[in-house]
């Protein structure tokens, strides 16, 4: 169901209160939500906005980084946990603008950092498509809710590949815009030079919709673009033909599992029939397999100085101590799991004085030949396209132990940081499935060209027909 339908569906207390419902009914399943939100308000103050605006009476979910004017944020953190917001996020606001009923927070893996929305305060996000495996994170909760059918879109966070690694495993679209495209403001920070806002729906049109609605200068967030917001729904066209699409061989290469490589050569076979001009490109392999380890320094260094205020001297969870250094320490000892103490210890050893030269600004020199090396390929390129993992959602427990140095792992798994290295626009949409659990694709664009992104995205959508899916929960 789109937007569209969904709007001509019901009034927006029957769409609100179906969406309430199902995301309590689900919570048991899935445990997608942090946090429910009375709807009172919002659905009362419909009345100032036109029932033309694009998200009228829509219920949507907000990652539990994203303020909202007196609602819990717990970033789905301990030391957040009784935090309530003073204040709306740009993105929040745009949202009740366009006439958006949020209902609610969704899980996140803690302040958006992980990939598998295990370190969520409130215990992990289970996939809808099999309630053993994982929705991805860190943006778990808010892919959870879109596939399961209960919000037809939820904001997400993505650093490493937040949205789209999630959106992969639960078979619906995860955009991640150009860095700038939509403001950060009140959005609480991993990683300021590799954080982007973007959305999850379950279509590309929805998609573009989104981005039309959130996108745009923010003068309280000085990162943001003052170049024009485009018309992103109606610049979809689907036309294939003449688009130059690079196949990323690394990444297809690096992958042993059969079903992804042949649903993925069969889709090129079929992006070719309809007159795109594909190509294989290669990217430097050292540099491709050096991104994960570049992205830890870069990312937990920025991480460890965005965090330094979670003190819980003015807010947060206090565990008293007998000056406030004490304070500070037994509440951030107790306000922490084991997964974020660790990324701060290496944020903080790159930025020691004596380690700063070897860890942190080498790690910005192989970011920048990363941004070179892929700038130079998308020269000649609408899009690079490859698999956005190697394979189906693992599993919660039990799965098959990863080789994190393997090839596989630091290239399938972990490319699409690449996105954010360089702030390119990227999405992810559905290619197929294997035994019943989706499997995903990823395109990346110039910077700024999201709108050829997602007109892109949309043809392939159109090929494959994969879009509107909704998992049956087995609630
Ligand atoms: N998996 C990455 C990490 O653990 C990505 C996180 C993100 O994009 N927020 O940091």
């Amino acid at each position: 169901m789109t937007l569209h339908t969904l709007k001509a569906m019901f009034d927006p207390a029957t769409r609100v209160d179906h969406a309430i419902q199902a995301a309590h009914a689900f919570q048991p399943a899935l445990n997608a939500m942090v946090s429910f939100i009375d709807p009172q308000d919002q659905l009362e103050a419909l009345t100032h906005i036109d029932p033309s605006a694009p998200f009228y009476g829509i219920p949507v979910a907000l990652k539990d980084l994203v303020n909202m004017k007196d609602t819990r944020t717990t970033g789905s953190s301990k030391i957040l946990d009784n935090y309530i917001s003073p204040y709306d996020a740009t993105i929040t606001r745009k949202l009740r603008e366009a006439g958006a009923i949020i209902i609610g927070k969704a899980s996140c893996d803690t302040f958006g950092m992980g990939g598998t929305n295990k370190t969520a305060a409130t215990g992990p996000v289970h996939n809808p498509y099999d309630l053993s495996r994982m929705s991805g994170g860190s943006s778990g909760g808010s892919a959870a809710l879109v596939a399961a059918g209960v919000v037809p879109m939820a904001i997400g966070t993505d650093t490493g590949d937040s949205i789209r690694k999630p959106a992969a495993f639960t078979g619906i679209v995860g955009l991640k815009p150009t860095y700038g495209r939509i403001s950060r403001y009140g959005v609480i920070p991993y990683a300021s030079s590799l954080d982007h806002v973007g959305c999850f729906t379950r279509n590309v049109t929805d998609a573009a919709a989104t981005l039309k609605v959130l996108a745009g200068r923010d003068d309280k967030d000085m990162t943001s673009s003052t170049l024009p917001v485009e018309d992103y729904p109606a610049l979809l066209k689907g036309d294939l033909k003449g688009k130059r699409i690079g196949i990323l061989t690394n990444v297809i290469d690096s992958i042993s599992n059969p079903t992804v490589r042949t649903q993925f050569e069969a889709l090129v076979e079929q992006l070719s029939a309809q007159g795109a001009l594909v190509t294989r490109v290669t990217l430097n392999d050292a540099l491709m397999k050096a991104l994960l380890p570049t992205y830890y320094i870069i990312a937990n260094a920025e991480a460890t100085a965005n965090h330094a205020n979670l003190d819980s001297l003015r807010f947060g969870v206090q565990v008293p101590g007998a000056d406030n250094e004490e304070t500070m320490r037994l509440s951030r000892t107790a306000g922490f799991g084991p997964l974020l103490r660790k990324r701060f210890v290496i944020g903080s050893y790159a930025l020691f004085v004596e380690n700063q030269e070897r860890l942190f600004r080498k790690a910005q020199r192989v970011r920048r030949l990363v941004v070179e090396d892929l700038k130079a390929a998308l020269s000649q390129l609408d899009v690079i396209i490859a698999p956005a993992s190697g394979g189906v959602a693992p599993l919660l427990e039990g799965g098959p132990k990863t080789d994190e140095l393997s090839g596989e792992y630091l290239i399938a798994e972990n490319y699409m940081v690449m996105g954010n290295f360089s702030g390119y626009p990227s999405i992810t949409i559905p290619m197929g499935f294997e035994n019943g659990l989706p499997l995903g694709i990823n395109l990346t664009a110039k910077a700024f060209d999201d709108a050829n992104l997602l007109d892109i995205a949309y043809g392939i959508e159109t090929l494959t027909g994969l879009k509107n899916l909704v998992a049956k929960v087995n609630a």
